[in-house]
């Protein structure tokens, strides 16, 4: 790429700047939770999970949940994927797993009865949609035994969609059980694309799925792409995006193929020689910002895009932005509540992630216990790093004197090591900084991940013995 910096001046949301990019890209966390999941300890059980809830209880406030339901199960295997997932094809599994998955939901229905209000409720998966309809009839109506939900116009209940598994009819069932918003992977039309990574995925199936969830009047339509995938060019992605945005969703992500097989087998199937190189994926991400921009989506942050009307867009500018394991959110502060296998919770000051095997899973729920295998309780420095973190990732600035007064710090002399840090990024034009505001510059946003780095007590103890976490993916 020939040109240094690139301000992408038809919304000022983000700048591109390629020699900084290539200067700093580095492995790090996502940061969907601080402490990440990898510091999370098996010290941590049951007995804990439940105090944190007690604790959430003794609280005189009342506030909504959210609830997660991990559906584990898949049709075929993607060769990108580095998700929690099951392929098969016998249907019998996800018999036996809802029994189970049903069981969970009511253990924890009891233990937050009196304070079970849903406002809002994510399926991921896996493929959610590995469901029939009656199974996902038989599950929406426990879970409305277990808990509250807040009506339609109130809630966001949202599920992960492959459109593969699905058809029109089902799009307004889904929308008739009660979701309001959906979500569907496409990674890239092309068809060598979708050979090399073993989803095969018709462009007219999609663009079925996508129009009938507008006849089906979803609130939120959100498309995921994938950029730097075996085979990919900038052609293919280009003309992906350009139909992608024709199908005009309320938000785009654009995801950053990550190649790491040593962590995930199904990626060893993937050629590397068959991956572009990383100037290419760097104006492949060029390109996808700069259409974006173009055609009006406002850069969130990470890797999203929104419609300036969508309720991201409309919360991050009144301050409303919040980010947890499904990524930005519109509702902070709520304690999240997961069930399934390996899914995640955020109760009170924790964290706490279910086992990650069904058999695991299974002995846990006929013993009658929460199947909780590690987590972790915060610590008050914990609990100012997440907030930083979490400010700067849905804001990009930052009060300095809020944080301070907030914690009862004196911000300059308790992350006098980070200060020194962020001088250098200063000087690389990352962030301004000054006694009161941390901020972010335009080209600092799409490096917000190594702007949080510098606050992550963890990861900078490790870095002393271990340089490059390998089990993080690059920043860009
Ligand atoms: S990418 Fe999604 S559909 Fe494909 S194997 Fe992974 S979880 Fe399953």
């Amino acid at each position: 790429m020939s040109a240094t910096v690139i301000p992408i001046s038809v919304l000022p949301s983000v700048e591109f700047d390629a020699p900084l990019i290539r200067k700093l890209n580095q492995l790090g966390p996502r940061y969907t939770s601080y402490p990440t999941a990898d510091r999370f300890s098996g010290t941590f059980g049951i007995a804990d999970y439940e105090r944190a809830v007690a604790g959430v209880r003794a609280k005189a406030e009342k506030r909504a949940l959210s609830l997660y339901l991990h559906i584990p199960f898949c049709n075929t295997v993607c060769y990108y994927c580095g998700c929690n997932k099951i392929v098969t094809k016998d249907r019998s599994k996800a018999v036996t797993y809802l029994d189970y998955l049903k069981r969970e939901v009511a253990m924890q229905g009891r233990l937050f009865a009196g304070m079970n209000q849903i406002e809002q409720l994510h399926f991921g998966g896996g493929t959610p949609t590995y469901l029939s309809d009656e199974q996902m009839d038989d599950l929406m109506a426990h879970l409305r035994r277990w808990f509250d939900f807040a009506p339609d116009t109130v809630g966001e209940y949202s599920i992960e969609i492959d459109p593969r598994t699905v058809s029109r009819e089902r799009i307004h069932t889904l929308r008739r059980q009660g979701f309001n918003r959906l979500s569907l992977g496409v990674q890239d039309f092309d068809p060598i694309v979708q050979k090399a990574v073993n989803r095969i995925q018709p462009e007219q199936q999609t663009l079925d799925i996508i129009a009938a969830a507008r006849a089906a009047d979803f609130r939120s339509v959100s498309v995921d792409l994938i950029y730097g995938l075996p085979k990919q060019t900038l052609t293919t992605i280009g003309q992906t995006l350009e139909k992608v945005i024709a199908a005009d969703p309320d938000r785009i992500a654009i995801y950053n193929y990550a190649h790491m097989p040593h962590l995930f087998k199904p990626q060893r199937r993937i050629a590397e020689e068959d991956l572009p190189d990383a100037d290419t994926k760097l104006e492949m991400l060029f390109l996808c910002i700069r259409r974006l921009n173009e055609a009006g989506y406002v850069y969130i942050g990470m890797d999203h895009f929104a419609k300036p009307s969508d309720d991201l867009a409309v919360a991050q500018r009144e301050g409303r932005l919040h980010r947890n394991f499904q990524g930005y959110s519109t509702h902070a502060e709520a304690d999240l509540v997961s069930c399934g296998v390996s899914a995640i919770s955020a109760v009170g000051p924790t964290y706490s992630q279910n086992v990650k095997t069904l058999d695991a899973y299974y002995d846990h729920i006929d013993r009658n216990e929460l199947p909780v295998a590690r987590g972790i309780e915060l610590k008050s420095d914990d609990l100012l790093r997440r907030q930083l973190i979490q400010h700067l990732m849905c804001n990009f600035e930052l009060s300095i004197a809020d944080i301070a007064q907030t914690f009862g710090i004196d911000f300059e002399n308790y992350f006098a090591p980070e200060l020194e840090k962020l001088r250098v990024m200063q000087a690389d034009g990352l962030i301004t900084l000054d006694e009161n505001w941390l901020r972010v510059t335009l080209k600092g946003r799409l490096l917000i991940r190594n702007i949080c780095m510098t606050f992550d007590t963890y990861l900078n103890k490790q870095r002393a013995s271990q340089p490059e976490p390998l089990r993080y993916s690059k920043t860009i």
